[in-house]
């Protein structure tokens, strides 16, 4: 079977379009509402000949915040009891935010390998941006930009060194 990598973090920080990034998918089926993706859940990626899977959570559309953060919650918790390998989204503009420190400490519990991903750094000039996830506990944050590409090949080679 495909080693599958689970990408996680809280709606909007840019999952999905991450996940269409990485398998080279050339448009990525973001809603621009925030939080909601239609797109599929798991996408073959390959990278210096080696095969994964990319497992996307999310899709969560609620507006009730409380509601928001269980579902994020229970989806997380399935992705990471299947995953090899965890990337954690963070939304590098944002800043740390209560919910990445949540799903910080979920990714923890699983005991499962983790790369702290802080999405949203377009420009590279604001690489200092991602300096902040140190905060997790879950090691270097990887600066990238989902929508440009950006940081994605390191982001890749740290993966697959992982697999
Ligand atoms: P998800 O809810 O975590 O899956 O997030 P999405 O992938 O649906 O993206 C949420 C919003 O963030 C969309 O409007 C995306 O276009 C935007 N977004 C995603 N990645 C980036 C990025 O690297 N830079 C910027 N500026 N916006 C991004
Ligand atoms: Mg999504």
């Amino acid at each position: 079977a495909l080693a599958r990598v689970a990408v996680v973090g809280f709606p909007n920080v840019g999952k999905s379009t991450l996940v269409n990034r990485l398998a080279g998918v050339r448009e990525a089926v973001v809603d621009a509402q925030p939080g909601v993706t239609r797109d599929r859940k798991e996408l073959p990626a390959e990278w210096r000949g080696r095969r994964f899977l990319l497992v996307d959570t999310g899709g969560v559309d609620e507006r009730d915040e409380g509601e928001i953060q269980r579902q994020v919650r229970a989806q997380v918790a399935r992705a990471l009891e299947q995953a090899d390998l965890v990337l954690l989204v963070c939304d590098a503009r944002a800043g740390l935010r209560p919910g990445d420190v949540e799903a910080a400490r979920a990714v923890s519990r699983s005991g499962r390998p983790a790369l702290v991903v802080a999405n949203k750094v377009d420009d590279p000039r604001q690489l200092g941006l991602a300096q902040e996830f140190w905060a997790l506990g879950l090691g270097e944050p990887l600066a990238v930009s989902a929508a440009h590409g950006l940081g994605t090949g390191d982001l890749l080679d740290q993966v697959v060194e992982l697999l």
